[in-house]
């Protein structure tokens, strides 16, 4: 497996596909290329279904100024369903080409290379083999990680967490109607300040909880800067809970960053196994990864044992296997900016049940993985954000 630096990326919403990805191969094809006078870029499958309402044509332009953006919506015979193919030209002649592929989370693949990204740095593949290694040594799982990747994997967390935070503090203090057509407001400020008369401590938790959801999610359909946690469309999952447990439960940056390193483990085992891409497998893979990632941390955070950790994010994917994606005019504001929410609140639940349950378990969190993949794969590719189904086919323009 690579480092989990690979799952968080820094960068500008609203899709780690369809924006950070794109931008990324642009940047890359430039780079290859710097005598060209002319780009052209062909889009196929979700990306020219979605790309429109996920702005890649402006993503692929602010890397490559005067690119001719071509949104080919009848080409089916893909190698992948996130196929780019980049053309040079220099007086009106071709002087170079390439396909690249936007594999998910921000990560790009160029056809006939190695991957774009570091080696791998694991020698472990499944979780499985990190869990019996762990109970043989007699390590917790930050631990583990932090022997394996270099020293300055801290610093990597720190500025993760700092993006994070920044995502949350600018996403509550914000107004106003996300761009794209649909007429979202921005809902995480109200959300934040709505206390109710007599509140419950629980429910307290839940509205804060979601504000800081709303707020990161917001942001990201905001086209601004959020960390890929796996992907942007479910950005705001794991910072929502991590911050609650920071700044409303008092648990020191320290800690959060071993969570962190834990979340980053387990989107890792689900990214090298299966997917993290709405396009391949619909958004069990970016929600329901989110979910996961962010029930192993809280574990971690809690101080479980590797096994409840493990179970955990077992459990906070299985129910969300099956989960469709089909953002509303191609836009990741619905269902995605309230499922984020729902996700951080689903996480939470998982680790109650973990916590007292782990020995009576049946199902390993690599088997969930790979049911997850075998039914991302399964998934009629209308619901694989193409916005050909389920929510974004019926709506009808709101109450
Ligand atoms: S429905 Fe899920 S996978 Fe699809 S764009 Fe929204 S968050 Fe991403």
């Amino acid at each position: 497996m690579k480092s989990i630096r690979s799952v968080y990326k820094i960068g500008n919403g609203p899709s780690s596909s369809h924006t950070v990805g794109p931008y990324r191969a642009a940047q890359l094809f430039g780079a290859r290329y710097p005598g060209a006078d002319a780009y052209r870029v062909t889009l196929y499958g979700s990306l020219a279904f979605t790309g429109e309402g996920h702005g890649t044509g402006k993503a692929i332009r602010s890397a490559l100024p005067g690119a001719e953006v071509v949104f080919d919506r009848e080409e089916t015979d893909l190698p992948h369903p996130n196929t780019m193919r980049f053309t040079a030209l220099k007086d009106g002649r071709e002087i170079g080409s390439a396909r690249i592929f936007s594999v998910g989370g921000g990560s790009i693949r160029v056809e006939g290379e190695p991957s774009d990204e570091d080696a791998d740095i694991y020698p472990q593949r499944h979780f499985t083999e990190i869990l019996n290694l762990c109970r043989d040594k007699g390590i917790g799982l930050a631990h583990f990680i932090y022997r394996c990747e270099d020293a300055s994997l801290r610093d990597t967390l720190a500025d993760v967490w700092r993006a994070m935070v920044a995502s949350i503090r600018r996403g509550l203090a914000a107004e106003g109607v996300l761009p794209g057509g649909l007429g979202v407001a921005r809902k995480a400020k109200l959300l934040y300040e709505k206390r109710c008369y007599n509140e419950s401590a629980d429910v307290a938790m839940n509205r804060v909880i979601a504000a800081y959801a709303y707020a990161v999610s917001e942001e990201n359909a905001d086209e601004h800067v959020v960390v890929t946690a796996p992907t942007c469309g479910s950005c705001g999952v794991l910072p929502a809970v991590l911050y609650y447990m920071h700044r409303d439960r008092g648990f020191p940056e320290e800690e959060i960053l071993d969570a962190l390193a834990v979340a980053g483990m387990i989107g890792n085992v689900i990214r090298t196994n299966a997917s993290i891409s709405g396009a391949e497998c619909g958004c069990q893979a970016e929600i329901g990864s989110a979910c996961s990632m962010t029930a192993a941390a809280l574990a971690s955070l809690y101080g479980l044992n590797i096994d409840q950790i493990e179970y955990a994010a077992e459990i906070a994917m299985e129910h969300n296997l099956g989960l469709t994606c089909d953002p509303v005019n191609g836009l990741v504001q619905i269902p995605c900016i309230e499922r984020n929410a729902v996700a951080a609140m689903r996480a939470i639940s998982s680790v109650n049940l973990s916590r007292f349950l782990y020995e009576t378990r049946k199902i390993s969190f690599d088997e969930v993985v790979a049911t997850m993949y075998r039914t991302g794969r399964d998934m009629d590719e209308k619901y694989r954000e193409t916005s050909h189904g389920g929510l974004a086919s019926l709506y009808n323009g709101g109450l």
